[in-house]
């Protein structure tokens, strides 16, 4: 096996309006990367970039006067909001060096592990997942819904660690492997589980946000839930086969059994409730097996577009950039940095 001695890591930072935050987990960053290094697990190179999505608060500001402070601290800023799976994905395709580690902007992530990554990536694993092993932070619903989603993934039979979020390392070659999935639907915890290469896992507490607010509501959670399900698996179209012959066949003992009530015990009250609620519930049961079909619909519509996921606006420093930064195809635009901000410090 090829030698790993002091790869240079990128710490990969999704943040959207983190600008509470960022400069303290600017420092606490810095201070893993120091100890790594001093460790001998990473080289010197070893850097951390800032995934600016969008925000609308000082983040890209305050990531700009960190790239001054010192260069170790990078930035990439996106020319809009796309999302954490989207400005995670753009981090790590435009990263640089031997092995990536992503992780949230809020500090909830215990950075200690990083090390611990490291050290199974020295003994040659290409991708390393953390897990949490508790959710004592989390809101009773949180928990609730967390592992009824797991529960449902399962059933789906759509490969995702329990507890695992996107805290995770992934060498060069498993990130030249992500590149090859060109979807538009993201769910990268389901795809880093398609690339297969070793993979290993460490377990780490997860803390409270140190501050600022969840960027993730409700309905964001719903939509990646959802995105797991319908980007990974086709289990709900069989699903609704089986409902459609389950339905059926009640359908036919029920006739039966209205046929024999007529035509032979001569039974038959002509029933008004008996004739709705089955009219009632059968349109409800069909509007379900539409919505879900177009679920999947909706998805074939954005795949074809083969829109770019991501576009770059600037980076920090200039050459940070890769030639291809629409983060797809060879056939795909390609966008470079551009604008004022471009001088290194
Ligand atoms: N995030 C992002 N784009 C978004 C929403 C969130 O880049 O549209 C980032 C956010 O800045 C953070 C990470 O994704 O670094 C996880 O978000 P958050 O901590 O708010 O989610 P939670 O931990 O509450 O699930
Ligand atoms: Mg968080």
């Amino acid at each position: 096996m090829e030698s790993r001695a002091a790869p240079t890591l990128c710490v990969v930072v999704p943040c959207y309006n983190e600008a509470e935050v960022l400069s303290l987990t600017a420092m606490r960053l810095q201070q893993a990367l120091r100890r790594m290094v001093a460790a001998g697990s990473v080289s010197g190179e070893s850097h951390v970039l800032f995934v600016d999505d969008g925000s609308r608060d000082a983040t890209w500001t305050i990531i700009q006067e960190l790239h001054r402070y010192s260069p170790q601290l990078r930035g990439l800023k996106l020319s809009r909001n796309r999302g954490h799976q989207n400005a995670l994905l753009a981090g790590l395709l435009e990263a640089e060096g031997d092995l990536t580690i992503s992780v949230d902007a809020d500090l909830q992530d215990d950075l200690d592990v990083m090390a611990e990554m490291a050290q199974k990536y020295a003994a040659g694993a290409d991708i390393v997942l953390g897990v949490r092993n508790d959710r004592a932070v989390d809101t009773p619903f949180k928990r609730i819904t967390a592992q009824a989603y797991y529960r449902i993934l399962r059933m789906m039979k759509v490969e995702a660690v329990y507890n695992h979020a996107d805290y995770r390392l992934m060498s060069r070659r498993a990130i030249e492997a992500l590149r090859g999935f060109e979807e538009t639907n993201l769910f990268l915890r389901g795809l880093v589980m398609q690339l297969g290469f070793r993979t290993e896992i460490v377990h780490y507490a997860r803390g409270e946000r140190a501050a600022g607010e969840s960027k993730y509501p409700l309905s964001k959670m719903i939509a990646l839930a959802l995105e797991g399900v319908t980007a990974f698996s086709v289990m709900p179209l069989r699903y609704i086969t089986v409902l459609g012959l389950a339905i059926s066949l009640c359908s036919f003992a029920l006739g039966a059994w209205a046929l024999a009530g007529a035509l032979v015990f001569h039974n038959t009250v002509p029933g008004w409730a008996s004739t709705v609620i089955p009219i009632y519930l059968i349109c409800g049961v069909q509007m379900i097996c539409l919505g879900v079909m177009g679920e999947y619909i909706g998805k074939i519509y954005i795949e074809t577009k083969r829109r770019p996921r991501y576009i770059v606006e600037t980076a920090l420093p200039a050459g940070a950039l890769r030639a291809n930064a629409a983060g797809g195809s060879e056939e795909r635009p390609r966008f470079s940095a551009r604008g004022g901000l471009e001088r290194s410090a």
